[in-house]
């Protein structure tokens, strides 16, 4: 008994050095860039705060004492908000604690706009349904920052929409403006298309299933350019607002349909901009 009592002490005095260890290791501070996509109350003072890390995805945490007035978070965590963030990751539980953030862009300015309000509250819902936590997804970061800046810079909502959503549901493989039939190979060149809202290929007339939504011609070349060519190269061409909601409708009901769910913020755009 006496002799087995020694290495029982010693190994527990061990694993206790590796759990020390392990905790120091899991709960490494991490420093990063990220974009405030919303933040929940919780509590007293807390927030729970969903962001888009540029390097680990989408992520939460827990900002203590946030709603607190004199908070040290200030205005950082207000939506869309770009910060370098500093937050520690433990590995057994699902949400970081967020240490302090740093602003390094505000969009709140434009909160101040009803429908520019409601349009950013649109970006920042639809990257929260479409991106699973924890996993990489530097353009759709890059994507929602282009987006934000360019209704900063006063572009118009219709077409920067239009580019979000057709390029969120390209970035998750739910969406593909091809000049052609996904089907025969036929060339598509001022005919109008028809998709499905659970494949990403557009179908030619010949090849179309009765159910298909159609497209229109002037649609289809509003969103093969924005898939191939840049946001301020976009905003330069005159596509009616039409057109450009033709794409957005279809983009989200694209996106509603993978993430299997309804876009609370979506009628509330489509209210403003009457598509
Ligand atoms: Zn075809």
């Amino acid at each position: 008994m006496v002799i087995n009592e020694v290495p029982n002490s010693c190994a527990r005095s061990l694993s206790g050095v590796r759990a020390s260890a392990r905790r120091q290791i899991q709960m490494a501070l991490r420093e990063s860039e990220a974009i405030v996509l919303r933040t929940y109350p919780l509590g007293e003072g807390d927030r729970i705060v969903s962001f888009l890390d540029r390097a680990a995805g989408r992520l939460r945490g827990v900002a203590r004492g946030a709603r607190h007035t004199k908070s040290r978070f200030g205005s950082t965590l207000e939506p869309l908000s770009h910060v370098r963030i500093w937050y520690f990751e433990r590995e057994t539980r699902e949400l970081v604690q967020i240490n302090q953030c740093e602003l390094l862009e505000s969009f709140m300015v434009m909160q101040s706009d009803y429908s520019i309000a409601n349009f950013l509250a649109l970006i920042s819902e639809v990257t929260e349904s479409v991106l699973p936590e924890r996993e990489q997804a530097e353009p759709q970061f890059r994507l929602v920052l282009l987006a934000a800046r360019a209704i900063k810079n006063q572009a118009a909502i219709p077409p920067v929409l239009a580019y979000f959503t057709g390029w969120t549901a390209r970035l998750a493989g739910w969406f593909s403006f091809l000049g052609q039939c996904a089907k025969c190979g036929r060339a598509m060149d001022g005919e109008p298309g028809f998709a499905s809202i659970g494949s990403s290929g557009i179908l030619c007339a010949t090849c179309r299933q009765g159910w298909m939504t159609s497209i229109s011609p002037a649609a289809l070349a509003a969103g093969r350019q924005i898939l191939t060519g840049k946001l301020d190269r976009f905003l330069k061409e005159k596509y009616s607002t039409d057109t450009l909601n033709e794409i957005s409708e279809h983009t989200l009901n694209v996106i509603e349909h993978h993430a299997e769910k309804k876009l609370v913020t979506r009628q509330m755009v489509a209210t403003i901009n009457n598509y």
